[in-house]
């Protein structure tokens, strides 16, 4: 009789409820337990935890742990948190979040495109303006990271007709993409898009990656999508980069601070369009579909999908 599968997150009991019956559904066969239903025998005898924001008091508190299976894409905070004591972390690779992600991509590419901010600024001085019209093949999309979100992304992007070019730690191959790596990859990037669409997991190498230097290679008037966590691009640089109008607008829906405080800047700059971390949210169902295949297969055969490379940060 295995033993059973410890829930440990920082949710309400309420949101937690939800979470376990839809771990449930997926893997009947598995007794799932929160953290707090734990007695103190079965928490010496866990041997495999599913985590959203864990409290990191809790995971030591189950000293058998073989691995742990977080509930989301992004484990900075995770890795952050648990540092080198912690067991091997199994992160979220699901397709339906990178669709959900590629969508979010091409629709605010679309909102930038199309001049929307612009247009909303006109509607409020009531001003009936036609402003020029871009094709989609004459704008470049640039992608920081073409990773499991990135990858999906540039296959809608070019799909819609963009030209797409794409940074990567490794060499990448992705038909119809341009992929650069490296300190002269990312120039080259940052010299050529019109807009650069921030999918880079936050690490130590990635932490400020969008500075002022670096906001000044991109080419006047380009836009910036932030899709990954705030911290990858400097608040202030960013705001000064609107100032001299390198950066006509930028798409904001991660932040340094969640929720984004009252008095930041960005919340009234006409130059920000600020959205409360939304563009890929987690389907319950499918990650709990995903996660139950991944216990599934450790039952049967012990072997552990990819798991997350802690020196790396990702
Ligand atoms: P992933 O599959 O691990 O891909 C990360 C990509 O970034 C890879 O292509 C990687 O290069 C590249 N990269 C990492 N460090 C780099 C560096 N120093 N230089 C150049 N490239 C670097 O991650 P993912 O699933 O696509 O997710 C990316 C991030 O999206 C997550 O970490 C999270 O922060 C964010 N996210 C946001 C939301 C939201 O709702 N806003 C939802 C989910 C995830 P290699 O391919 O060479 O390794």
């Amino acid at each position: 009789m295995p033993s059973p599968i410890a829930f440990v997150s920082r949710m309400t009991v309420e949101t937690e409820a939800v979470w376990k019956q839809a771990l449930r559904a997926a893997m009947p066969q598995e007794e799932i337990l929160s953290f707090s239903e734990l007695s103190d025998s079965q928490k010496q005898a866990v041997d495999f935890a599913i985590v959203a924001n864990p409290d990191p008091a809790d995971i030591a508190a189950l000293p058998g742990l073989t691995w742990i299976h977080s509930l989301w894409a992004g484990v900075e905070r995770l890795v952050l948190e648990l540092g080198e004591k912690a067991p091997p972390i199994v992160r979220l690779k699901d397709p339906e979040l990178s669709r959900v992600m590629a969508e979010a991509v091409l629709a605010w590419t679309y909102y930038l495109q199309r001049n929307m901010p612009a247009y909303r600024e006109n509607q409020e001085k009531a001003l009936w303006q036609e402003l020029d019209y871009r094709h989609p093949g004459e704008m470049t999309i640039g992608l920081l990271g073409l990773g499991a979100l990135g990858t999906a992304a540039a296959e809608r992007l070019t799909q819609a007709g963009f030209n797409v070019a794409g940074w990567s730690r490794s060499e990448k191959a992705i038909a119809g993409v341009e992929t650069l790596k490296g300190e002269d990859g990312l120039r080259a990037l940052l010299e050529k898009s019109d807009i650069l669409v921030c999918l880079v997991p936050l690490t130590d190498a990635t932490r400020g990656l969008l500075d002022a230097g670096r906001l000044a290679m991109m080419k006047h008037g380009a836009a910036l999508i932030n899709f990954a966590r705030g911290a990858v691009i400097v608040a202030d640089d960013l705001l000064a980069a609107f100032d001299s109008g390198r950066i006509s607008h930028a798409v904001l829906d991660v932040f340094e601070q969640e929720p984004l405080p009252t008095a930041s800047p960005f919340w009234r700059h006409p130059k920000a369009t600020v959205l409360p971390h939304i563009s890929a949210p987690t389907s319950r169902e499918s990650s709990a579909r995903i996660v139950a295949g991944n216990v599934r297969a450790w039952r049967q055969t012990g072997s552990l999908p990819e798991t997350v490379d802690m020196i790396r940060g990702y």
